[in-house]
C-alpha cells in the first residue's frame, strides 16, 4: 500500500507557512507501517493541482490531499478531485445543516460562500470527524482513493486519526491495531539515549513485537516511542507494557511521563500529592515557565504565583537579592527563598543567567543557574546547566532542567 501526500496551498511555495501537515502525516503514516514514498506541495491553481493529483494516483494507490477545502473562490480541492473522478458537485444538505449549526450556535448566519464547503463529488462519502466547518472528504477513483482534508492542522489531525489511518489499514488488508506509547525522558542526550538502547534496537530488528524511535521535542522532552502491532486491543497494549518493561530499567529516572504528560503536570501532580504549594521567580526565563504551569488544567490547586525580575534592581528589592552579582549559585538561591517568602509558598524556583545573544557579568550566553528552596527533609540548592543554542531553547531547556530537578529532589 503506497501513500502520498499533497499539500495544496500558495503560501507553502512562497514560504509563508512551513508544511508541518506532510511531516506529521508522514510520522503518522510510518508508525503505522504504510509507505509513503512522495510528498509534493502545489499552489492554488486547478490545472497544476490536477496535475498533481493525477500523478500521485498513477503511482500510489491512495493520496492524501490537505488544503483548499475553505469557503472561499481561492479554495479549489473539492472541484479539482470532482474532475479527476469524472464527476460532479452535489449539495449535502446534511453538511449544509451542520455548517449552518455551527454559525447558528455562534449567534451568526452562515454566509453563502460556505455553501461551497457543503458541495461534494458525487461518490465521495464525508469523514465523519468535522471539527470546523470544512468536512473532510473520502474519494473513491477507481481502486484507488484520495481524502480531502483541511489544510488547518488540528482539523486534519482528528480526520487522518479518527478515520483515515484506520481505512488505510483496511484497504492494504492489514488486520489488527497498531499502538504506540510515549516515554518522556529528560537528562541524556539522544546519542546517549541511542547508546543505552542501542542493544536492544538491534534485538528488536532481528525479529522483536515493537519498535523504538527517538523524537528531541524542547521543553516536551526527549520521547522514546514505542510502536506495536497486535490482533485487538487487549493484545497490543500487552506487547507495549512488555516493552516499556524491557525498558525501562534501561532508562532509569530519566523517565518522567507517559504520552501527554508534560514535566509541568507531572510535578504539578506530585506537588499535590505532597500538599506543597508551589512559586517561581524567573529572570532568565522570563514568565515563560509561569505560563507553562498555568496552561496545565488545576494548576491553581498548587501554583501561588511567579515573579518576574529581569534587572538586577527588580531581584533586589523584590526578591532581597543580596548586592553583587546576580548570575550564580548564590543569588539563585537567593531569588527562590524570596519568591517562597513574598508568595508564602512551600516551594520556590528561580531561574537567572544569560539568554544570549550577549555576554552578561563576563558569562556566555547559555550559562544558567537553577535555585530551589524546598521545605525541611528536601534538599534545596542551586545548580548551573551550560545550554545549547539561541534564546528559545534556552528558556526551554531551563524550564524542563529545573522542573526535572524538582521532581526528582522530590522524590
Ligand atoms: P479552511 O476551511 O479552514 O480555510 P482549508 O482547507 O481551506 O481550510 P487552507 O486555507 O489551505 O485550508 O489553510 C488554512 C490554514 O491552515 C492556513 O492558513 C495555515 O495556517 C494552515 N495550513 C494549511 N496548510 C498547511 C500545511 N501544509 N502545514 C501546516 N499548516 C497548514
Ligand atoms: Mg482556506
Amino acid at each position: 500500500m503506497k501513500v502520498e501526500i499533497v499539500a495544496v496551498g500558495t503560501e507553502l511555495l512562497l514560504g509563508q507557512i512551513v508544511d508541518t501537515n506532510s511531516s506529521w502525516m508522514g510520522a503518522e503514516l510510518a508508525a503505522a507501517g504504510l509507505d509513503s514514498h512522495f510528498q509534493t506541495k502545489v499552489g492554488d491553481n486547478p490545472a497544476r493541482i490536477e496535475a498533481v493529483l493525477r500523478q500521485a494516483l498513477d503511482r500510489s494507490d491512495a493520496v492524501i490531499c490537505c488544503g483548499g477545502l475553505g469557503p472561499t473562490q481561492d479554495d479549489l480541492t473539492r472541484e479539482v478531485i470532482a474532475e479527476v473522478m469524472g464527476v460532479d458537485l452535489v449539495l449535502d444538505e446534511a453538511i449544509e445543516a451542520r455548517i449552518r449549526d455551527m454559525f447558528g450556535s455562534r449567534g451568526r448566519t452562515m454566509p453563502e460562500n460556505n455553501l461551497r464547503q457543503a458541495m461534494v463529488p458525487v461518490g465521495a462519502s464525508p469523514i465523519p470527524q468535522q471539527p470546523g466547518t470544512a468536512p473532510g472528504l473520502v474519494c473513491p477513483v477507481g481502486d484507488k482513493v484520495i481524502y480531502a482534508v483541511p489544510g488547518v492542522p488540528y482539523e486534519m489531525k482528528e480526520m487522518v486519526t479518527g478515520t483515515i489511518v484506520d481505512d488505510l489499514r483496511r484497504r492494504a488488508g492489514e488486520q489488527g491495531v497498531i499502538a504506540s506509547r510515549v516515554l518522556r525522558t529528560w537528562g541524556m542526550s539522544e546519542s546517549g539515549l541511542a547508546e543505552v538502547l542501542a542493544d536492544r534496537i538491534t534485538e528488536l530488528d532481528d525479529g522483536g513485537d515493537a519498535t523504538l524511535a527517538f523524537l528531541a521535542s524542547g521543553v516536551e522532552g526527549l520521547k522514546v516511542r514505542i510502536t506495536a502491532k497486535g490482533v485487538d486491543q487487549d493484545d497490543v497494549v500487552a506487547k507495549l507494557d512488555a516493552e516499556e518493561a524491557v525498558i525501562r530499567p534501561l532508562l532509569g529516572d530519566i523517565v518522567f511521563g507517559l504520552d501527554d504528560d508534560t514535566i509541568e503536570s507531572v510535578v504539578l501532580g506530585r506537588l499535590r500529592e505532597l500538599g506543597l504549594t508551589l512559586a517561581v521567580a524567573e529572570s532568565v526565563t522570563g514568565g515563560y515557565m509561569a505560563g507553562r504551569i498555568c496552561a496545565v488544567p488545576g494548576a491553581s490547586r498548587v501554583f501561588r504565583g511567579g515573579v518576574v525580575a529581569y534587572t538586577p534592581e527588580m531581584k533586589r528589592s523584590v526578591l532581597g537579592v543580596p548586592d553583587g552579582p546576580v548570575v550564580n549559585d548564590d543569588a539563585a538561591l537567593a531569588m527562590a527563598e524570596g519568591v517562597r517568602r513574598v508568595t508564602g509558598a512551600d516551594v520556590g524556583l528561580a531561574t537567572t543567567g544569560v539568554a544570549g545573544p550577549d555576554s552578561l557579568e563576563g558569562q556566555k550566553p547559555g550559562t544558567v543557574y537553577v535555585g530551589l528552596s524546598l521545605p525541611e527533609g528536601y534538599e534545596s540548592g542551586s545548580q548551573l546547566f551550560r545550554m545549547p543554542g539561541d534564546r528559545e531553547r534556552v528558556r526551554q531547556f531551563t524550564t524542563i532542567s529545573l522542573m526535572n530537578l524538582l521532581r526528582q529532589r522530590l522524590g
